[in-house]
């Protein structure tokens, strides 16, 4: 199967909608076309709605920055698959370091965030990574494969091409830090391999694990040309039209 990168950028919880609007629109415009790679923004989920009007009609797919694993009832403050999937979402994040490390969400729920999204049609982007601290003390394969295990559980063959994995480590994130494509590579790989042991190589080949972490114009081109590196989850660069652009273009040369 040919390799299509998969763009995708985490606006965080950064702009209003004014603001999500008028980023939506410019990136429609130097972006909008483009075919050969897929490309997604995530958007505050109070944007998600004016942020899907500026896209309609473009290329450029939109997710959610999370999302809650029960259709309805109780959950004050929580947003279902039904709701994202009815403003115009195709992805959900799920597992973002930021809720794992800021918010406290075990694997546990990360997981049943991931099956609800499969069993409901939206396609998750399971974001996986170590602490500083655990790469200091040699975790890193130790920690990723962990969350990639409990994180996948109870998903099936059919269903674990749908998914799009994102390691990210979260020393790299927002830091202006970047994993070498070296140190990147090789937990790809290893993620590659895990995959291949829980299904099987042919379709370990053919998921998609994005690299996220300060990802930006000028280490794009090296980091999207490693094997494994099948495209970038990006935060801070994809609020610059042109810098999500030339990451972009960077996907595509
Ligand atoms: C992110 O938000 O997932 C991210 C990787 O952020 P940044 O690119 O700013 O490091």
């Amino acid at each position: 199967m040919e390799r299509k990168l998969f763009i995708a950028g985490n606006w965080k919880m950064t702009t209003l909608l004014d603001e999500s609007v008028g980023l939506a629109e410019a990136l429609v415009e130097k972006v909008g076309a483009v075919e050969a790679v897929d490309m997604a923004v995530c958007p505050p989920f109070l944007c998600l709605s004016g942020v899907a009007g500026a896209l309609a009609g473009s290329k450029i797919a939109m997710g959610a920055q999370d999302v809650f694993y029960e259709d309805n009832g109780a959950y004050t403050g929580e947003v279902s698959t039904v709701m994202l999937k009815d403003v115009g979402c195709t992805y959900a994040i799920c597992g973002h370091s930021e809720r794992r490390h800021v918010i406290g969400e075990t694997d546990e729920i990360i997981n049943r965030k991931v099956l609800k999204c499969i069993g409901d049609g939206l396609s998750p982007i399971l974001c996986v990574g170590e602490l500083l601290t655990e790469r200091q003390a040699d975790e890193t394969m130790d920690v990723v494969s962990r969350q990639i295990r409990l994180g996948l559980e109870g998903v099936s063959a059919a269903d674990v091409i749908g998914v799009t994995l994102a390691y990210e480590p979260v020393w790299a994130i927002g830091t202006g830090e970047t994993a070498t494509p070296d140190q990147a590579q090789e937990v790809h790989a290893m993620i590659r391999r895990l995959l291949g042991e829980l299904y099987d190589e042919t379709l370990a080949r053919n998921v998609r694990i994005q690299y996220g972490g300060s990802v930006k114009p000028e280490n794009a081109a090296e980091l999207l040309a490693q094997g494994d590196i099948d495209g970038a989850l990006v935060g801070g660069a994809s609020l610059k039209p042109d810098d999500f652009k030339a990451i972009i273009q960077a996907g595509i040369n």
